[in-house]
């Protein structure tokens, strides 16, 4: 079961038979209230006015805006499949303010370029265990920022070659400090048209493939509220179809 789903479960099992009440109403200036008779602490809020919609209550407030022209009943934009991701673009305070950082979605990630890495045949010997005590078991992961340097710092097995346009190689200085120090000496004692590169041989890093990496899911309150959102307007709906009739 996605993440979705749970909240979708979550979302059916904390509302089992709520009772709508419309406080306030003149045209698409709304106030209602979903609340069940003392069993329950769950209480959903929508109030709505001209191309808006707030819903607040026991799971946060989140302001929605949408200034079409087809969008002044905001209702009309929560009918049908509830969709979060593409709802948060609506949201006043913006998107960024329901997307919280994601360890987990970090770690799948490392672990499928790892995989990758691997399969491909240009990891070393000994990265899968390297990765999984110095990166995936790190407490740094805990936050995105300190996560970044750790993927940005980690690399396994790295060999290089420092090679001259003189055909001058370091191949017997191994080691990656003594490879620069070859490179300067070598510069230095032989004159400007000397010219050294630096060469990867072999060596895993993460690059900067985690810039592309989507490291966020969107905050379970919010995605909840949507679920509360398009259920409500469902009562309404009906409430409204049943006076109509
Ligand atoms: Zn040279």
């Amino acid at each position: 079961m996605s993440e979705r789903e749970r909240i979708a479960e979550h979302f059916k099992s904390d509302v089992p038979n709520h009772k709508i009440t419309t406080q306030r109403e003149d045209g698409t200036l709304r106030y209602l209230r979903f609340a069940a008779p003392k069993t329950s602490m769950t209480v959903i809020e929508l109030v709505t006015w001209p191309h808006n919609l707030v819903v607040a209550g026991s799971h946060g407030s989140f302001h929605f805006a949408h200034y079409a022209a087809d969008r002044e009943d905001m209702f009309d934009a929560f009918r049908g499949q509830v969709s979060p991701g593409h709802w948060a673009r609506m949201l006043v305070n913006g998107r960024d303010s329901v997307a919280e950082y994601n360890r987990s979605l970090l770690e799948a990630h490392i672990r499928e370029y790892t995989r990758d890495a691997i399969r491909e045949g240009w990891a070393p010997r000994g990265v899968g265990k390297a990765v999984t005590e110095e990166v995936l078991q790190n407490d740094y992961l805990d936050d995105k920022g300190s996560a970044t340097r750790v993927l940005g710092e980690f690399e396994y097995g790295v060999k290089e070659r420092r090679e001259c346009s003189c055909g001058a190689t370091d191949d017997d200085a191994a080691r990656f400090e003594a490879g620069v120090m070859w490179a300067i000496r070598h510069e230095r004692e032989n004159g400007e048209k000397h010219a050294v590169r630096t060469r990867r041989l072999e060596g895993f890093d993460f690059g900067d493939a985690w810039f592309d990496w989507n490291l966020h899911s969107l905050d379970y309150h919010y995605v909840w509220q949507c679920h509360a959102i398009v259920w409500a307007v469902g009562l309404y709906d009906a409430a409204h179809q049943v006076v109509a009739a």
